[in-house]
């Protein structure tokens, strides 16, 4: 296996065209290391989102590579990058993006049902029970907390044991001790079951809890910091906070 779970080459993301263009990423080259938790940061506007959507198969850039276990996705068929994305890749957001109508259960196991998969009964009890959140398998999200709807979320990119899960802003919508909770089930992902975590941040105490923190600025990765303490994060970001 390669020592990097996913592996971006000259990667360049344009939106718009003419007077309009807006350029995303410039030319980004970075590997995220299997096994490892990698934070991304940079003001807004400089192509954090871009670059974790790109990364994922959320979207294709324009030019480069992105190797997801080995394999170049910009080259991949709709379908081909579809059944990666299943097996390999979990993507949890900010806002959760959980369906209201459906339980906690229902929410973990739909995109298994989607696939047209029977979910196995005890792998999802046991993801359940691994965020925290047994005995509220059938409540709905406008029946539990933020925290628990974000569990609801990662349960649900866990579902298929990803080797990588993506996070974009995964704390931004929480306070901080129940950011601190997500934040705690991301390490554990990594600590104990040995899968890669890449999070998009602009809070440096989340930031703190990954391996390595990359800074975006215009498109392009300006730094890399081993394991920051937060001021240091702070003080990179230009001492804002
Ligand atoms: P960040 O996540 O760091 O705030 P983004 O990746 O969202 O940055 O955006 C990077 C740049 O790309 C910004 O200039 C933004 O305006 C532009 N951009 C992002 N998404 C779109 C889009 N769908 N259409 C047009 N421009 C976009």
């Amino acid at each position: 296996m390669s020592d990097h779970a996913v592996v971006l080459e000259k990667v360049s993301r344009t939106y718009g065209r003419g007077s309009t263009e807006s350029v995303a990423l410039r030319q980004v080259s970075v590997a995220f290391r299997s096994g490892g938790f990698a934070a991304v940061m940079g003001p807004s506007g400089s192509g954090k989102s871009t670059l974790l959507q790109c990364a994922s198969g959320l979207d294709r850039p324009q030019s480069g590579a992105v190797r997801i276990a080995g394999r170049d996705i910009t080259k991949m068929s709709e379908q081909e990058l579809a059944v990666l994305r299943r097996d390999r890749v979990g993507v949890i957001f900010q806002a959760f993006n959980l369906v209201p109508s459906l339980t906690a259960w229902q929410n973990v196991i739909l995109p298994s049902r989607l696939a047209r998969r029977r979910p196995d009964a005890a792998h999802v009890r046991g993801l359940l029970h691994r965020v925290g959140l047994a005995g509220r398998e059938g409540h709905r999200p406008a029946q539990l907390s933020g925290g628990q709807q974000q569990r609801v979320a990662i349960a649900r990119a866990l579902l298929g044991r990803p080797e990588v899960l993506f996070a974009d802003e995964p704390t931004g919508a929480l306070d901080r001790g129940t950011g601190h909770e997500v934040l705690n089930l991301l390490r554990e992902a990594v600590d104990e079951f040995g899968q890669t975590v890449v999070m998009v941040t602009h809070d440096p105490e989340a930031a703190v809890r990954a391996d390595s923190v990359l800074f975006l600025t215009d498109g392009r990765i300006v730094d890399v910091l081993d394991r920051p303490s937060a001021e240091q994060i702070s003080l990179r970001l230009g001492g804002r906070r």
